[in-house]
């Protein structure tokens, strides 16, 4: 069998420092930006050109809200002992018109910033409806809620998101815990009154609680019971570690263990091999997500996914 493969090459140039390291990391920025803009070459342009590109992917949220530039996919979350699918992670893509495509690493921290990411998480939510709307009869939300991601200033009580959240739900109307909201730890810990007024009347409106990249920070299991979380999601940083360190399988042991004892459901991200889903399996977790079981991908995949699984089973 031959295949072909094909090499794209960016040249990155800058001036020789008296600092080796530094040159060549302007080099990598140049190279990069080159790659991004399809260029074969770039000379660096100094700091400016990170704080002016930041500025103008800030400047150009808007309008790739309203031309589409933007895009959601779906991963899957799946039984841990029965594979099957219980649900899926919506994640935010984006075709910049300049920069091409950009991962959320580059760009939510940015927009996060900014009032902006409340008019993206809202962008979100609504397309996210919307596609459940449109798929109704071929797609049960109910048995395959999705998740969103929220950012800190999407709790803020100064802020109407989430009234506006609330009233979205009220006028697609499909049904109860549709929907679900994934929280970092670190979000909890910063505002914590404010946050929780916010997320008890969503809550109140039947959207579910989880708390994302779990055990990267320093909350409690009793804290989490306050807000009334239902799952958590273990990081993937602990999932990668537990096959070689024992002290990361403790910490993933003890997570499940006091997680079910609470009655709180547990999520293994970033499973990549058939080793740690066997691991997860013996220490009771219920659910995973990760490329072991799929990648994210396109809305209509997901249903070919979720189709495909009803045959097998
Ligand atoms: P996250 O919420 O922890 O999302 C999981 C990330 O891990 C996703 O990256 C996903 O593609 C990746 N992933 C899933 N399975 C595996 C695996 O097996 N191995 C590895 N190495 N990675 C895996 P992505 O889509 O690049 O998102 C990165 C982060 O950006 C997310 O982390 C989340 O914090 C943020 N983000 C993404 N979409 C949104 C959004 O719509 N709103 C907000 N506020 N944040 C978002
Ligand atoms: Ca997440
Ligand atoms: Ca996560």
């Amino acid at each position: 069998m031959q295949v072909q493969i094909f090499i794209k090459m960016t040249i990155g140039i800058t001036e020789l420092n008296e600092d080796i390291n530094e040159s060549i990391n302007q080099s990598s920025v140049a190279s990069n930006d080159a790659f991004n803009e399809q260029l074969h070459y770039k000379f660096y342009q100094g700091e400016i050109t990170l704080k002016s590109r930041n500025l103008e992917i800030l400047g150009s949220v808007n309008q790739s809200l309203k031309d589409d530039d933007f895009h959601l996919v779906f991963q899957p979350k799946v039984d841990v002992k029965t594979q099957q699918c219980v649900g899926a992670e919506c994640l935010i893509r984006w075709d910049h018109p300049r920069f091409g495509k950009l991962s959320p690493i580059d760009f939510i921290p940015l927009v996060e910033n900014t009032n902006l990411i409340n008019t993206m998480t809202e962008w979100i939510v609504k397309k996210v409806l919307t596609k459940l709307e449109q798929y109704h009869d071929v797609y049960d939300a109910k048995k395959y809620p999705i998740a969103i991601n929220l950012s800190t200033a999407n709790l803020s009580p100064d802020h109407q998101l989430y009234k506006s959240i609330i009233h979205m739900l009220q006028q697609f109307d499909l049904g109860e815990h549709v929907i679900q909201f994934e929280i970092t730890e670190s979000l909890l810990m910063k505002n914590p009154m404010d946050s929780i007024a916010v997320i008890k009347s969503l809550q109140e409106n039947h959207i579910s609680f989880s708390i994302d990249d779990f055990g990267t920070g320093f909350s409690s299991f009793e804290y989490l019971s306050q807000f009334g979380v239902t799952e958590i999601k273990i990081d993937r940083v602990f999932i990668h570690k537990m096959l070689s360190s024992d002290s990361d399988l403790s910490l993933v042991k003890a997570m499940i263990n006091l997680a079910n004892l609470l009655q709180i459901k547990t999520v293994a991200e970033g499973v990549e091999s058939r080793e740690e889903a066997e691991m997860l399996r013996e220490l009771s977790c219920d659910y995973a997500q990760g490329y072991y079981f799929a990648k994210p991908m396109p809305f209509d995949d997901l249903l070919v996914f979720i189709q495909n699984e009803q045959i097998k089973h």
